[in-house]
């Protein structure tokens, strides 16, 4: 299984969460499985991902899901402590781990050789992680739904990229209708 395929397999039970999602093909592909105004597609914010969902996560009550990569999560890695020090129940990251910077052409990642991501975010001091194979993704997110409890996910899966279109909604309607959803 690769990245789409979790994205397949997890649309269902994100549909009615919060979401924010990594930039370049995990946005193109979650935008092409399953547009929801709840989505906020990163489109020139390489890294934030988590940042950006913790943030909205500590400033509002409604359960917000970052969906993240292994190297967007390596090129910010100061969210994993930062995260770790500002507990908010109502976020979980999903760090979808395919050893690749996908969206540059599979250009390996240290996650994909000796760092383990998930041995990362412990040691950072984040109270609840999991590791899961891609097919049960869907799973461990439903199941950290349930609890409401800050959980870092990751999904190791496959590299390999499908091809989608790019996402030509304006930035600003894609801001305005996600921030009608948070409020709603
Ligand atoms: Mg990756």
């Amino acid at each position: 299984m690769n990245r789409s395929d979790i994205l397949r397999d997890i649309a269902p039970v994100i549909r009615d969460h919060l979401v924010v999602c990594n930039i370049g093909l995990p946005s193109q592909e979650l935008h092409m499985i399953d547009d929801q105004p709840t989505n906020f597609y990163m489109l020139g914010t390489m890294g934030l991902a988590s940042s950006i969902g913790l943030g909205l996560a500590l400033s509002q009550p409604k359960q917000v899901i970052a969906i993240d990569g292994d190297g967007s999560v390596l090129t910010n890695l100061g969210t994993l402590p930062t995260i770790a020090n500002n507990v908010a129940d109502n976020y979980i990251l999903l760090i979808i781990d395919n050893g690749s910077y996908g969206s540059t052409g599979d250009q390996p990642t240290y996650a994909g050789k000796k760092t383990a991501l998930a041995a990362v975010a412990r040691a950072c001091g984040c109270d609840t992680v999991v590791e899961v194979a891609a097919k049960d993704t869907a799973q461990a997110l439903a199941d950290a739904l349930a609890v409401r409890r800050m959980t870092v996910i990751v999904a190791k899966c496959d590299s390999g990229n499908i091809k989608v279109p790019v996402i030509t909604k304006d930035p600003v309607v894609i801001r305005d209708r996600f921030m009608t959803a948070v409020r709603s």
